[in-house]
């Protein structure tokens, strides 16, 4: 049973990333589809007014705590959580994991051969992983029927999608079910940073909880969803001034 917090009405569950690799290859053994999210402070401002989204969140199997400004508002909300489980951390691992257990990936999204070159630099680091397809498609419903035949064909047990949220998790809500795919991860910018298309923060920045700042500097047109990450911090504070706990 894992237990889980709420961080401004959105479930958040206490994870580590070793919990998770072990839950992700339970669930790859049952065969039947779940779905992860991987949670960040934009995706809580977002699901505070956006219902479909939030309805998404609240149905995913796993919600992992993804970036550091959930940590930080956990400690705060005196509900800590134990460790950060980034997304893009997570698909390298689960690539190594693939190369020594045989799980079979499929990649989808990103920009047109970003995945394909995402694909080959994984083989080059763990080689034996398995990827047994990519796709760029696109969030658009009218796209599902295509990419879904691919997928289906392809019979992997893990599916990453990079379409950024909320896109990326609607549309592992709206398929996952017929997919039957055991394991759906929304994955945002995850390819493009093993393709080499976008740099990650240095490590320093990533554990000083700057990996924000970076992302900011380095693509400043994201300036204007990033505002989420000043109201994320005024909604935590000011919730637990007003409320005294974790709500
Ligand atoms: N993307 C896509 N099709 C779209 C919109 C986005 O393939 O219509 C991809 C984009 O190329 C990138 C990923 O989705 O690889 C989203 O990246 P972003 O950095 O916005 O996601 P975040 O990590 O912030 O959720």
């Amino acid at each position: 049973m894992i237990e889980s917090i709420r961080i401004l009405g959105v479930r958040v569950d206490n994870i580590t990333m070793d919990e998770a690799l072990a839950w992700v290859g339970a669930m790859v053994t049952t065969g039947t589809p779940h779905q992860i999210a991987t949670v960040n402070p934009e995706f809580i401002i977002r699901a505070g007014r956006d219902a479909a989204f939030a309805a998404v969140l609240q149905g995913a199997d796993l919600a992992i705590p993804d970036g550091q400004g959930l940590l930080w508002a956990a400690r705060w909300l005196k509900r800590p959580l134990r460790e950060r489980v980034a997304g893009s951390d997570m698909v390298t691992l689960l690539a190594r994991e693939s190369a020594r257990q045989g799980y079979r990936i499929f990649l989808l999204g990103a920009a047109p051969g970003v995945a394909d070159t995402a694909a080959e630099r994984l083989r080059e680091r763990y080689p034996g992983v398995n990827i047994v397809g990519t796709h760029p498609g696109s969030p658009r419903p009218e796209d599902d029927a295509q990419a879904c035949e691919l997928i289906r064909r392809a019979r992997p047990h893990i599916l990453l999608v990079a379409y950024g949220a909320p896109a990326q998790d609607l549309w592992i809500a709206r398929n996952q079910p017929l997919l039957c795919v055991p394991v759906a991860i929304g994955v945002g910018g995850s390819l493009d940073f093993i393709a080499g298309v976008q740099k990650r923060a240095p490590a320093w920045m990533r554990r000083n909880g700057l990996e924000w700042l970076y992302r900011l500097i380095r693509q400043p047109s994201r300036w204007r969803r990033m505002l989420a990450l000043p109201l994320f911090v005024w909604r935590v504070l000011t919730v637990r001034n007003h409320r005294g706990g974790a709500k």
